[in-house]
């Protein structure tokens, strides 16, 4: 094998290996700020859910408190009417302000009932509230020790990032003139995908055997492209 052959897999294969990296790099870079919005999105949900229960909290207090009112209202009458049957005069007007009464009573004991659950209700929705609070402090602990962690090492990840990038520029250069534009479109395209070692003659991208052509171009360090999937090949020994 030439110098030259030698030179251009070489060359290949670092040029590959740097858009493998520079991949890896960027997907860790997008990866972690839309995992901090996820986190984020799941406290700004249990917000709102906190809220809904508040509206509904509110809700049921005042409904229990104009029930109370209506209570207090009818009691006051229930009074009244228990004054004119103690004052009745006739077996007749008796019975009409029992019959009174007794319906009123009723209707409070209903009224009982529903201040009571709506009591009830309070109750158990202050608890949901409480909790649900607690459960937003958590996830709300979790997404900033999160951020924090990401933002830690996004510096590093730039870092890096620049590193590689000049690394490929001085790796690209192995790429003949003629050629640079097909390479930085299909670059473009497919990232690191857009180059692809043989291997027994195959592309190891999509398996398919390379011409006898192919073959030759290659190791006579001429630069090909997969005739099946078009990505740029190379030579590995
Ligand atoms: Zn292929």
């Amino acid at each position: 094998m030439s110098d030259i052959q030698t030179d251009i897999q070489a060359g290949m294969r670092e040029l590959h290996r740097i858009h493998t990296e520079i991949q890896r790099v960027r997907t860790d870079l997008d990866r972690g700020p839309r995992q901090v919005r996820a986190k984020t999105r799941l406290v700004e949900n249990k917000q709102a859910e906190i809220e809904q229960m508040r509206q509904k909290l509110l809700q049921t207090r005042k409904s229990a408190d104009e029930k109370g009112l209506q209570l207090k209202s009818s009691e006051a009458k229930l009074h009244g009417l228990q004054v004119k049957l103690n004052q009745a005069t006739s077996n007749r007007e008796f019975d009409a302000v029992k019959g009174q009464m007794d319906a009123d009573k009723m209707a409070n004991s209903v009224f009982e009932d529903e201040i009571l659950e709506a009591l009830d209700k309070v109750d158990s929705l202050k608890a949901n509230i409480e909790a649900a609070e607690k459960e937003k402090a958590t996830l709300e602990a979790d997404a900033k020790k999160f951020a924090d962690q990401v933002s830690a090492v996004e510096g590093d990840r730039k870092a890096e990032l620049a590193r590689l990038e000049a690394s490929l520029a001085v790796a690209e250069k192995i790429i003949p003139a003629g050629l640079i534009s097909d390479y930085k479109r299909l670059v473009q395209v497919q990232g690191a995908s857009a180059l692809a070692p043989i291997e027994n003659k195959a592309c190891t991208s999509c398996m398919n055997v390379v011409t006898t052509q192919q073959g030759i171009d290659l190791r006579a360090g001429r630069f090909t492209f997969c005739r099946s999937c078009g990505r740029m090949l190379y030579q590995v020994d």
